[in-house]
């Protein structure tokens, strides 16, 4: 996407009320041959900015680090070897290597590590926050995946074990986000009967498609429009989303959702079932 189609999109953002803008994947933000001048352009606009990254190009930006409100490093790995297994690529060195010298430069007060849990990647779960905090780092962060396939019972709950023991590790300077909820949603019954998240956060993709969530990014059904052909507020307000949000079935959403815990409290306040003047 062009440099200013993208910081046209920026300045409607910010018109609309438009709080923080996230850059991430699938495919790699930092590629973009005028990233850094973006994401410069996004926070000098006001918005918090925040960045998911493989990690293999962060010098682009270290000079502009101090800008992020976090860099999160998606790393799932703690041995070149279970790297290879979940990325598909031999690049663990480097990563480790940019990951150094980041947290080195800016102080890695705002610099993490993600742990995305695919049923593949168990076994350096817990070595994973040993080298975080090595590297210095300021949190390492776990994440059941959200799949399309199923994956045995025994290993979500050998998974949970492990991230329960990393917990331990968190100090003051260092914390393990442990992925709370999110593991008894991978099975149990949804607790929210609507989603209205999907009214709160918006996704724009590289070709322009805005999708009814970041989950449904591939679903031809769910894309609400492409800012090449209208606005991002006349997507986004438009009568489909608003269909797709009253229709649409959680029976064909995926498990965890990452909004799961957005929608229970949304649920709960709408409800008013916290009775929201006691607490
Ligand atoms: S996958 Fe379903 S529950 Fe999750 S954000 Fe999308 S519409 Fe909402």
């Amino acid at each position: 996407m062009d440099e200013s189609v993208i910081k046209n999109i920026l300045v409607e953002l910010k018109d609309i009320g438009v709080k923080a803008i996230e850059f991430s994947g699938g495919g790699e933000p930092l590629t973009h041959p005028s990233a850094r001048e973006i994401m410069k352009f996004t926070a000098e606009l006001g918005f918090d900015i925040g960045l998911v990254t493989n990690g293999l190009l962060l010098n682009k930006i270290l000079d502009i680090s101090n800008l992020f409100k976090f860099i999160r490093i998606s790393l799932d790995a703690a041995t070149k070897e279970v790297y290879y297994r979940t990325h598909g690529v031999n690049t663990f060195n480097t990563v480790i290597d940019n990951i150094y010298k980041a947290t080195n430069y800016f102080s890695g007060n705002n610099i993490g590590i993600g742990y995305l849990i695919t049923g593949i990647n168990n076994e350096d779960i817990l070595d994973a926050t040993i080298l975080a905090k090595k590297l210095g780092v300021r949190f390492i962060q776990y994440r059941p995946a959200s799949l399309e396939y199923s994956v045995n019972e025994n290993i979500w709950l050998e998974a949970k074990q492990l991230v329960d023991k990393a917990l331990a590790f968190s100090d003051e300077k260092f914390q393990v986000f442990g992925a709370g909820i999110k593991w008894g949603h991978i099975n149990e019954r949804r607790y929210y009967y609507k989603c209205y998240t999907n009214s709160l956060v918006s996704v724009i993709k590289a070709n322009g498609d805005v999708p009814m969530c970041v989950l449904k990014r591939n679903n031809m059904d769910s894309i609400l429009g492409n800012i090449y052909s209208s606005s991002f507020s006349n997507i986004f307000f438009s009568k489909k989303h608003y269909n797709l949000i009253e229709n649409n079935d959680l029976l064909k959403c995926r498990k965890p959702c990452k909004h799961d815990s957005y929608n229970i409290m949304y649920e709960c306040y709408m409800q008013d079932l916290l009775h929201m003047n006691f607490i």
